[in-house]
């Protein structure tokens, strides 16, 4: 088992530099913010064969995520060094995942404070090929909470993810293993850590990320992957019907990459198993 790698950033919003610490150790302070009260963003990028999957597309949602959270911009060249420094300190695995955290800081400081982990990745084979039971559960928010109701920082990728760790909980205690969020008027979301994509005739198609979702990142590449095959794709509203007629669908994200979903409460679907392991071949294919 390869051994995890911590690398702490010196200054992460101002300059580059950052000094390996010991992941079984604590080194976290007690009264830093992201702790203290989830204010941080994170990025979790999936590294195959030693390349960090769609990098630049993470650190420009990094980037997103702190303007919407008013933190000082990330210093990019930063992260991109720490990233490819795990890298080189990291044993060899087939896949592994690199987390990116910047939070607030301390308290009354002003200095955010950032770190990178990395670490091998489970095996989300099953998962890929025998797919997953998804559950709709009901957001409790109109699809217009973006415009709306900003300061909610839907479509933020924040270290607040209790509710979506307690909405996979739900899905586990209902017989699934995952979930699509669903506006009050009906429209469908994301997963708590994944992006819907659909594939209906000729076209994949993903919730408008309009809707106060978060850009997803594998959903990026697997729209570039499949324009190079031929389909079209698309952003638009879609619902729980459009769910249930569509030729394949899937929950993607980086890590897990393409699960396709075999069923929606309790109600089989089916799953195109040469489509998905060619969209999974594609993304692991990836050269940045
Ligand atoms: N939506 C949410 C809420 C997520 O947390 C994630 C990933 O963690 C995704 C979508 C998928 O994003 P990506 O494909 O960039 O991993």
């Amino acid at each position: 088992m390869a051994t995890p790698v911590l690398l702490l950033l010196h200054d992460p919003s101002r300059s580059t530099g950052f000094t390996a610490a010991d992941p079984a150790l604590p080194v976290a302070s007690a009264l830093d913010l992201g702790i203290t009260r989830g204010d941080g963003i994170f990025e979790t990028i999936t590294v195959i064969d030693g390349i960090p999957q769609a990098l630049d597309a993470h650190l420009t949602r990094l980037e997103r995520s702190a303007a919407l959270l008013e933190l000082p911009a990330p210093h990019l060249a930063a992260w991109r060094e720490a990233v490819f420094a795990a890298i080189d300190a990291h044993d060899d695995a087939p896949e592994s995942f690199i987390k990116l955290l910047y939070s607030r800081g301390i308290e009354g400081t002003d200095e955010p404070t950032g770190w990178v982990y990395m670490q091998p990745s489970g095996d989300f084979s099953a998962e890929r090929t025998e797919g997953i039971a998804v559950v709709l559960l009901d957001r409790g928010y109109h699809s217009t909470i973006a415009e709306t109701s900003p300061w909610l920082l839907q479509g933020a990728k924040t270290l607040s993810y209790a509710i979506n760790r307690a909405a996979a909980r739900e899905a586990h205690r209902r017989g699934a293993d995952d979930v699509i969020f669903v506006s009050t008027d009906g429209y469908l979301l994301e997963g708590p850590t994944a992006t819907v994509v659909l594939k209906l005739d000729d076209r994949f198609v993903t919730p408008d990320t309009h809707l106060g979702i978060l850009p997803g990142t594998t959903q990026e590449s697997i729209f570039e992957i499949a324009v190079v095959n031929g389909y079209r794709t698309a952003y638009e509203k879609l619902t729980p019907a459009d769910l249930l007629r569509a030729d394949a669908a899937w929950l993607v994200s980086s890590v897990r990459n393409a699960a396709p979903i075999r069923s929606v409460d309790g109600v089989p679907r089916s799953i195109d198993a040469e489509l998905t392991e060619s969209i999974n071949s594609g993304l692991a294919s990836r050269t940045s």
